[in-house]
């Protein structure tokens, strides 16, 4: 897609930083990490979000984030990492082209990720739960 960032990443137009190539998927770093080695794993195909990567590029995805997992647990001696993806521009989606985050993790670094609350009552978490529910 010619006005996308990544789809010109992927045709070579915009240098990145590689780390991992198959012929479906590219993984590079993020360019303003959360944490040094922060890297973007995406399918070269143009696909906006998670609802449109068909179950067999998904699969090929899954298989590039163990091994670059694995990369960052090795090659940074990482001692986790967090896998993240935005949907949608509401959950913070900038780039409309499908990508997941990987984050090495080191045992003390103080990153704090998601901002927990509570629900006001048990009743308020059955009735969402049910909603959930009833669209799954
Ligand atoms: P989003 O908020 O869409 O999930 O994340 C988009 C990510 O893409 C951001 O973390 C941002 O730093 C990264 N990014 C945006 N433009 C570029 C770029 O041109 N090159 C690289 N390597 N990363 C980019
Ligand atoms: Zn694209």
């Amino acid at each position: 897609m010619k006005d996308c960032i990544f789809c010109r990443i992927v045709a070579g137009e915009i240098p990145c930083t590689k780390v991992y190539e198959t012929s479906n998927v590219l993984a590079f770093l993020d360019i303003n990490p959360v944490i040094k080695g922060h890297t973007l794993v995406i399918p070269k195909e143009h696909v906006v979000n998670i609802m449109d990567i068909p179950d067999d590029l998904a699969s090929e995805l899954q298989q590039a984030l163990r091994r670059i997992g694995n990369g960052l647990l090795q090659g940074l001696d990482a001692d986790g990492f967090n896998l993240g993806m935005n949907n949608f521009e509401s959950a913070g989606q900038l780039v409309m082209h499908a990508h997941y985050h990987l984050i090495p993790r080191y045992k003390g670094d103080g990153l704090k990720l998601w901002a927990q609350g509570s629900y006001e009552s048990n009743e308020q978490m059955q009735d969402i739960a049910g909603k959930i529910k009833s669209a799954v």
